[in-house]
């Protein structure tokens, strides 16, 4: 059986398409993701790596949030599930983030920047609850990050680079 979860092939994303202001974001972009692989997305700031996990994420348009309380439970939040934003730290609300993603869909995590305005304690403390969850489920993940040190804990990096994509 594959272990094949997502893969784009050929996708090209241009913004306001067709008028004189166009944006090409993305060009003849490929890419793989296989059960239990973690993959690193790196790219400047604008290079497009939100647009790729977007049209990413609606390849795979998946369950609803009825997992959501199990996913809580999962991340030590289930007795939190009625708190607000505001009444959760940043770091809880990261949490928060992850279980939104998962019940969004199972088979796969698409984050962007997940610990980007965390302080580095709870970034790294996030962040390696995010690699413990994908590890145990067999999560395929594509996490973007600007941050190096971050990128070298997941299997591989994938470089956003002259709109093309490029494993390293
Ligand atoms: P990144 O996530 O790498 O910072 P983005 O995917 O957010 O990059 O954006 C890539 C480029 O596309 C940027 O120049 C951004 O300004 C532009 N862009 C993003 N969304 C839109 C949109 N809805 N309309 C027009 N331009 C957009």
């Amino acid at each position: 059986m594959s272990d094949v979860v997502l893969e784009l092939r050929g996708i090209h994303k241009s913004y306001n398409h067709g008028a004189p202001n166009a944006l090409r974001v993305l060009e003849d972009v490929n890419v793989t993701l296989h059960k239990g692989q973690i993959s690193a997305l790196v790219a400047p700031s604008g290079a497009g790596k939100s647009t790729l996990l977007h049209i990413a994420g609606l390849l795979d348009s998946a369950a609803a949030k009825k997992r959501a309380g199990d996913l809580l439970d999962m991340v030590g939040l289930g007795a939190r599930a009625d708190h607000r934003p505001s009444q959760l730290s940043g770091g809880e609300q990261q949490r928060v983030a992850l279980c939104r993603a998962l019940a969004n869909n199972p088979s796969t995590l698409l984050a962007d920047e997940p610990t980007g305005n965390l302080d580095e304690a709870t970034s790294n403390q996030v962040f390696d609850l995010i690699l413990e969850i994908a590890r145990e489920t067999g999560l395929c993940a594509l996490i973007a990050t600007h941050n190096p040190n971050l990128a070298a804990k997941m299997d591989r990096t994938l470089r956003l680079q002259g709109r093309r994509l490029h494993q390293e």
